[in-house]
């Protein structure tokens, strides 16, 4: 087994608020100088870019996950993670069954780009991706559970668009684990904040939406190989596997 440092919320140029610059290329570039060995693309409602990001990343020596940022009914953001591309591509079917459609305004909300699997732009997502979908967070846990996948509530300290913000509290029961925090927010000052994080462990990445937001990970897991399963074990704590978050 061996150390990964890892930044699992990254945006490409696909999210509307992300920049035009976020290409395959430029994200494989950063993620290399700073030295991070695992990733995952998490655009909002859309895993389009993730086939581009893994094959640009396979190129640096860089392990990618699959997966999506999801906002909620209750306008919770979450981090959704699936094993593999079939998984992924079934879970953006189901995202956009319970999308609402609306044409995008590129100069409202910014291009949304997609990319060919070899990196070149391929045109734009027509519809708008930076809606909430229609379907609970409980929904969501559960179709991404039931696809092999697991759900990270996404920077639950900021102030809008996260768990804590819209809901006040953690759901009892809620099947996740662990909670991410923003990128320079401190656990012990987070967990006081906000009190009532319970018991679930806590982990940073960036939420890049530009180039100079891809900086050294906080977050590193003690892995067997940098897959989905074994960052489940790592997050539960199980069979030698660990998870460190630097403060
Ligand atoms: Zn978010
Ligand atoms: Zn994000």
């Amino acid at each position: 087994m061996r150390w990964y440092s890892a930044d699992l919320h990254i945006h490409t140029a696909l999210s509307p608020c992300a920049g035009a610059d976020m290409t395959p290329a430029v994200i494989a570039e950063e993620l290399a100088v700073a030295q991070v060995r695992l990733a995952a693309v998490t655009d909002h409602n859309s895993c389009e870019n993730v086939q581009a990001v893994t094959a640009a990343l396979a190129s640096r020596g860089i392990a990618c996950l699959a997966g999506m940022e999801v906002e909620t009914r209750e306008e919770v953001h979450v981090l959704c993670f699936l094993p593999q591309l079939e998984a992924a591509w079934d879970w953006q079917e189901w995202v956009y069954r319970h999308l609402p459609y609306r044409p995008n305004d590129e100069r409202r909300f910014g291009p949304q780009i997609r990319f060919t699997a070899d990196g070149q732009p391929a045109g734009q997502v027509e519809r708008l991706l930076a809606l909430s979908i229609e379907a609970s967070l409980d929904e969501v846990v559960a179709e991404v559970k039931a696809r092999g996948g697991l759900c990270i509530p996404a920077h639950v300290d900021r102030p809008a668009y996260s768990l804590l913000a819209m809901l006040g509290v953690i759901p009892e029961g809620l099947d996740v684990p662990a909670l991410e925090i923003s990128p320079y927010a401190r656990e012990q000052e987070v967990r006081q904040q906000l009190g009532g994080l319970g018991g679930y462990r806590i982990v940073s990445f960036s939420d890049a939406h530009h180039p100079s937001g891809i900086v050294p990970a906080r977050t590193t897991f003690y892995i067997d190989s940098p897959v989905l399963e074994e960052i489940r074990l790592a997050l539960r704590g199980e069979a030698g596997r660990q998870v460190v978050v630097l403060d």
